[in-house]
């Protein structure tokens, strides 16, 4: 016999579990099918992890500035698969919470990969659930290039995984994974080389942060090697790996490649065939706004989408969904406009709203830039530097906010704030008005001239 829910959402990552524990608020009767661990990507092989080797990246940043300020730093060894067990006993504490507020709020959890045998009935394990309500929150995966030799490479999953911490690393790719693992790496100690197949890193940013990463980057001491594509690998007699280029350029004695060129949608094996759903040519689940696919009583959200492919974008696109479908709220969706945006790289770069070149194409003339480039106070001691830029982009007489970029140390933290100032329309007098707090890097937002 078919088991019946109101809502089953297919993959236990941050946009499954968000819709269910939403709509369970409302009274249905809700369960997940998770295959792997709760708590998906961001938990298990995404943002948790990465962030604790972010840390531990920053500390290495501070105990090299810590002779400028007089200390004697002799911490100078990180026990890597030290850091990676007492990682890994944090996550399982998460899944274990993930697993709780299920519990809580009466959601069930399927263990197993789910997969459709009608639109309104997916099989797991040999066992039938029905719903009438299935939501598609099955996530990505990393990207390995068809070309010889790829499966020497790693990706992103594979990197958390790592028990030593990679000696001599070839990254390939330039966007936020690249720029993340690349950043970290150095600043841990390992030799890295960073590959791009253009001029600079994270196109989709502003300029200013595009060429303000490049110089920080070079000057840590990564290597960024533009206008390179990786045709073969070759693993060498002493195990090291070979990267043959498009540019009969050689990369040699690589004992870590890691492959960071996006993600594709988990969508092979749900046997989509038989709901009739429609897929992008990347193959990610079609939706509207209001995260409907084109079958009545199927949806989608988060990364299986091919949208902004942020936890909190997946959290809230569940909820919305929760609201509309149990909650009575008919209109509830996700307001894509002004979704602020960080990549924990060194310095970490924060950013909302329109690049200079986007606002410039929409609104021309009208368009006013303030920017600014300073080395915050910390740095005013020490021999090495990291500077900071922000931009401010505005529009009209009024001089709306209508983009804000920042790169520098603590551009993360400072971001958050300015963006509900943003999100509420704040022009750049509304900028003036505030009080600097001083002495701060913040307070250069509040002070461009
Ligand atoms: P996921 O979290 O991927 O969850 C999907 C789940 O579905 C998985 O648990 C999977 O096992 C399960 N599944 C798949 N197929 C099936 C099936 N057939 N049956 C049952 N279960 C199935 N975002 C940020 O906002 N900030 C960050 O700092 C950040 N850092 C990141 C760092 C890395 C290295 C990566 C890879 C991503 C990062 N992201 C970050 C992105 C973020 O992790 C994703 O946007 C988010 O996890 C997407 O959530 P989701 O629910 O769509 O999918
Ligand atoms: P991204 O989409 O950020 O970047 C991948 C980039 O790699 C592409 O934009 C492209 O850039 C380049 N590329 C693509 N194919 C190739 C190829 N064959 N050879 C060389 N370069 C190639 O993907 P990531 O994997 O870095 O991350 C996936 C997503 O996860 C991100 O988009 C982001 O949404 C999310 N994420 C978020 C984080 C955060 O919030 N801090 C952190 C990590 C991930 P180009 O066209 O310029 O060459």
């Amino acid at each position: 016999m078919k088991q019946h829910y109101d809502l089953i959402a297919i993959g236990g990552g941050s946009g499954g579990i968000a819709v269910a524990k939403g709509a369970a608020k409302y009274g249905a009767k809700c369960a997940v099918i998770e295959a792997d661990k709760l708590g998906g990507t961001c938990v298990n092989r995404g943002c948790v992890p990465k962030k604790i080797l972010w840390h531990a990246a920053e500390i290495a940043h501070n105990l090299r500035l810590a002779p400028d300020y007089g200390f004697d730093s002799s911490l100078t060894n990180l026990d890597w698969a030290q850091l990676k067990i007492k990682r890994d006993t944090y996550l399982k504490r998460l899944n274990k919470i993930y697993q709780t507020s299920l519990a809580d709020f009466n959601v069930d959890v399927i263990k197993g990969c789910g997969r459709f045998i009608d639109a309104q009935t997916l099989e797991v394990d040999g066992q039938r659930y029905h719903a009438d309500h299935i939501v598609i929150a099955v996530g990505g995966k990393p990207v390995i290039p068809d070309l010889p030799g790829a499966r020497y490479g790693i990706t992103s999953d594979g990197f958390f995984g790592l028990f030593t911490q990679p000696k001599r690393v070839a990254i390939v790719g330039s966007g936020y994974i690249a720029v993340e693992i690349a950043g970290l790496l150095n600043a841990l100690g390992s030799e890295v080389s960073i590959m791009i197949r253009r001029q600079q890193l994270l196109n989709n940013f502003d300029i200013m942060i595009r060429e303000s990463l490049l110089g920080e980057l070079q000057s840590n001491g990564v290597n960024v090697l533009s206008s390179m594509q990786t045709q073969r690998v070759t693993r060498e007699s002493d195990g090291s790996l070979t990267l043959v280029t498009n540019r009969e350029h050689q990369i040699t004695g690589v004992d870590c490649l890691i492959w960071a060129i996006g993600r594709a949608p988990n969508t092979q094996n749900l046997n989509l065939d038989a709901t009739g759903i429609t897929l992008d040519s990347l193959e990610n689940i079609k939706v509207d706004a209001f995260q409907n696919s084109n079958i009545p009583g199927i949806y989608a959200i988060g990364d299986v989408t091919g949208q902004l492919q942020l936890t909190p974008v997946a959290i809230a696109t569940g909820r919305h969904l929760a609201d509309r479908l149990f909650g009575n709220q008919p209109d509830s969706r996700l307001d894509t406009a002004n979704i602020p945006t960080v990549v924990f790289s060194h310095p970490p770069i924060g950013s909302i709203g329109l690049t200079e070149d986007e606002a410039r194409k929409i609104h021309g003339d009208a368009v006013k830039i303030y920017q600014t480039n300073f080395t915050p106070l910390l740095h005013a001691m020490t021999i090495h530097k990291t500077s900071s830029a922000i931009k401010l982009i505005t529009v009209g007489v009024e001089e709306k906010v209508v983009g804000c970029h920042i790169i520098g140390t603590n551009a993360d933290e400072i971001l958050q704030g300015f963006a509900v100032a943003i999100k509420m329309g704040a022009c750049k007098k509304d900028f003036d008005d505030t009080m600097a707090i001083h002495p701060t890097s913040a307070e250069e937002l509040v002070l461009l001239k």
